[in-house]
């Protein structure tokens, strides 16, 4: 579902990636893990084309993301959902509005729309709340929205950028559960975080960067 190859990125003479070489199968789970400044959200920027390689290729399903046109980009990001430390909620929009934004602006039929957000809402378990502001929320409630919009679109490949950094350790159970369920269900998982705790908790593979470099792979 996902290769580097090779992949270099330079910042002017700063090395973030250095010859980074791995693959995940469909349906793996894994984490990214390694120090504050390791790479690691550079590594995931590239999943989803905020990046180019400076040097090597990156691949996702059978796309090599070099030579995606404008006019794939769109098929390209509904394989992808991404999921951020902070989910970022419009303030004045429900959770129901919420989670349906991705699937207005990549044109999905009004007719499906409510369907396949209260199907979201229900695998977070957040469907009492879909009338709720983003405000009347706790904060692990928010990052479950968070989930249910970066999963709205049913993506083949479920991205997460520390996506329990705001969370106490029982909400984080709660939240690795939920990526462990996608798991089951088909979705390829790769979640980048600096908490060992967690990672040490659960039986995936680990890939570790360490300044740029992957110094384990798991494989
Ligand atoms: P992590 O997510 O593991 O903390 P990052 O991927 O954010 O690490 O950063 C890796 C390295 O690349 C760091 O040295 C960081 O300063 C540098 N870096 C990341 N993004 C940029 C950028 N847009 N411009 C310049 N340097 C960057
Ligand atoms: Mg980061």
């Amino acid at each position: 579902m996902i290769q580097f190859e090779n992949v270099t990125k330079r910042y002017g003479t700063r090395l973030a990636l250095d010859e980074v070489s791995f693959s995940l199968d469909p349906s793996e789970m894994a984490f990214l893990v390694g120090h504050s400044g390791a790479g690691k959200s550079t590594l995931l920027r590239h999943l989803v084309c905020l990046e180019a390689p400076s040097e090597g290729r990156v691949m996702v399903g059978n796309f090599d993301l070099r030579k995606l046109s404008p006019d794939q980009l769109p098929m390209f990001r509904r394989k992808v959902g991404v999921v951020f430390q902070d989910p970022q909620l419009l303030a004045d929009r429900s959770v129901f509005e919420n989670v349906a934004l991705p699937l207005r602006a990549a044109g999905f039929d009004r007719s499906v729309i409510p369907a396949r957000v209260k199907a979201a809402l229900e695998q977070v378990e957040l469907s009492h709340l879909e009338q709720a502001l983003p405000g009347e929320l706790s904060s692990g409630q928010r990052q479950r929205v968070g989930i249910a919009r970066a999963v709205v679109h049913k993506p083949a490949l479920l991205l997460a950028d520390e996506p329990t950094g705001n969370l106490d350790p029982e909400l984080s159970k709660k939240i690795m559960k939920l990526f462990t369920q996608f798991r089951n269900h088909g979705v390829t998982v790769l979640i980048a975080t600096h908490e060992q705790a967690l990672v040490e908790a659960q039986p995936f593979r680990v890939l570790r960067l360490d300044q740029g470099r992957l110094v384990e792979s798991g494989r």
